[in-house]
């Protein structure tokens, strides 16, 4: 039985999709878990005329069922919603959804964690809180004065989603320029420079079924119309990849650029083979005692 489990935490519903949805796609097939968290049901998100803006009730439960067909294409174990508010993400109380957080994290104790980058690709506000409230979490999950009914948990490796020059470009091709204006101030993309790409993973078997999951998020496709009217080359191309950048890793280290995100993960011991070695490992120390003798 495959052990390996892998946790995406992300700010909206198709930041799994659009995001990492390679990723996610490529490891659930090789029979890895895969589960996701998502912190808000992307309410606000409107890319149609104002007339016909359902309202944030209503286009939450939209969002909801349209996440839930996309996990079930990329083969997701499991998806929780945080259920917060969309575009206040920054604002949520660090305590309360940490320890949200941690108890996922405990439960499910995955080896791998991924999320944005701390620049939040291109400097949304949300994908910015849930980088920080992940890594928070991750430092919280591991301690054991951290307080709740689960066994602390340390993951291995914490990666962020790292776009280089050439995703911003692909990206850009369907988007137009990704730009915020947030505080008054213009904020845009950031890519990555290639150097600073640790971990490249080839997802070119799975980039049918992640532009699939895209296209589940129907109420987003407004916003997406040039998307779909690019060639087959190009979604090819835009989801047969994915970088990241390795942001915590206690298994693994050096230059040499990943083509797996579980690269220096090893796999828990059966119960059976851990009991077996502790036998062997006291056995041994009285051989010594007995040798000292
Ligand atoms: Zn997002």
């Amino acid at each position: 039985m495959d052990e390996r489990r892998l946790l995406a935490i992300m700010a909206h519903p198709d930041d799994e999709s659009m995001g990492v949805g390679g990723a996610l796609a490529r490891y659930a097939a090789e029979g890895a878990g895969v589960y996701l968290i998502t912190a808000t049901r992307g309410q606000l998100g409107w890319f149609g005329d104002e007339a016909s803006y359902p309202g944030p009730q209503i286009l939450g439960a939209i969002r909801e069922q349209e996440l839930y067909a996309a996990a079930r294409i990329l083969g997701l174990r499991e998806v929780h919603l945080l259920d917060y508010m969309d575009g206040a993400l920054d604002q949520a109380q660090p305590n309360r959804i940490i320890a949200q957080l941690v108890s996922h994290i405990r439960r499910i104790r995955p080896q791998v964690v991924l999320t944005f980058d701390p620049n939040g690709y291109y400097g949304h506000p949300d994908h910015i809180a849930i980088s920080q409230f992940t890594t928070a979490a991750l430092i919280a999950a591991a301690d054991g004065n951290f307080k709740d009914k689960s066994a602390p948990h340390r993951v291995s490796k914490l990666y962020y989603l790292a776009a280089n020059k050439a995703t911003q470009d692909a990206y850009e091709a369907a988007f137009g320029e990704l730009t915020m204006k947030i505080d008054g101030v213009e904020r845009r993309s950031t890519p990555w420079a290639d150097w600073a790409i640790t971990t490249r993973i080839d997802t070119s078997a799975h980039w049918q079924k992640v532009w699939q999951a895209i296209s589940c998020h129907r109420s987003q496709l407004p916003g997406y119309q040039k998307l779909l009217d690019l060639p087959e080359e190009y979604h090819q191309n835009m989801w047969g990849a994915q970088t990241f950048y390795r942001a915590m890793s206690l298994v693994n280290s050096g230059r040499a650029v990943e083509s797996d995100l579980f690269s220096g993960v090893k796999m828990e011991q059966h119960p059976l083979e851990v009991a077996v070695t502790q036998r062997m490992t006291v056995f041994q120390r009285s051989e010594i005692l007995n040798d000292a003798a």
